[in-house]
């Protein structure tokens, strides 16, 4: 588990900023949620705590840590994403051990991760399978069982749910989050559903435009928005 910090984070393409100062406190544990329209920043932050992107301005801490010149696969960090592409020609419980497999960890040490995060996610019945085999739900456990297998201390999630059907979506929310009431790992989840936002999140930060609009839980954004912006984009009544 950890705690990331930011402070006065930027991002500039070709000199144009899309990520204007962006600082914030995320506990060891929490499960917050960054939501706002299309465009407002959202995946490149997510990008720049996962070490994919460079940082222009201000830093990223994890555990008190500078993490700006540590490089993704030291960071300690597993990254979700909304095209979670499944190596087709391997079976679930080679995907899920690949990624330690590549970190030369010995056979009997993945078997035994991979069975930890099978059980973990319901799917320890499915591992002789091919992606091919399984359902749209299926393959999005198998996504989160290949980012968990490496006990990372912190869950970035990017739109994981998008591409679901509506009633796998509203299944999965549920979900993610007894996983994470299982296993207590810090997350940072983006999304620009209102609602998955609304029924994820221990803590909501509001983006637009680059910056934190307002952060809070998500009860007490929706009875005391700012402004406008949030009052609409939460669906509370302005
Ligand atoms: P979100 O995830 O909230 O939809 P993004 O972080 O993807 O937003 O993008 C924020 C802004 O940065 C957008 O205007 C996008 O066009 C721009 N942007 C993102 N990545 C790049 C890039 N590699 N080069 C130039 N502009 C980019
Ligand atoms: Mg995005």
């Amino acid at each position: 588990m950890a705690r990331v910090t930011l402070r006065d984070v930027r991002k500039a393409f070709d000199g144009q900023e899309v990520v204007r100062g962006i600082s914030a406190e995320i506990g060891d544990g929490e499960f917050v949620v960054l939501v706002g329209p299309s465009g407002c920043g959202k995946s490149t932050l997510l990008r720049m705590i996962a070490g994919l992107e460079e940082i222009t301005a201000g830093t990223v801490a994890i555990d008190g840590a500078v993490v700006n010149d540590v490089p993704p696969k030291d960071r300690d960090i597993a990254m979700v994403f909304q095209n979670y592409a499944l190596y087709p020609h391997m079976t679930v419980a080679e995907n899920m051990g690949f990624s330690l497999r590549l970190r030369g960890v010995d056979k009997r040490s993945i078997e035994a991760a991979v069975a930890r995060a099978a059980a973990a996610l319901e799917v320890a019945h499915l591992l002789d399978r091919t992606p091919r085999q399984l359902s749209g739900g299926q393959r999005q456990r198998v996504a989160m069982g290949r980012a968990i297998v490496r006990n990372p201390r912190l869950f970035l999630f990017d739109e994981p749910l998008s591409n679901l059907d509506a009633k796998l979506r509203v299944q999965m929310r549920t979900e993610l989050r007894e996983l994470h009431a299982r296993l207590g790992v810090t997350s940072i989840y983006v999304t620009h559903d209102q609602i998955e936002a609304m029924t994820m999140a221990d803590r909501i930060l509001v983006l637009r435009d680059g910056r934190v609009e307002q952060q809070g839980r998500p009860l007490d954004l929706y009875d005391r928005p700012v402004n406008t912006f949030v009052a609409g984009f939460l669906g509370s009544p302005a």
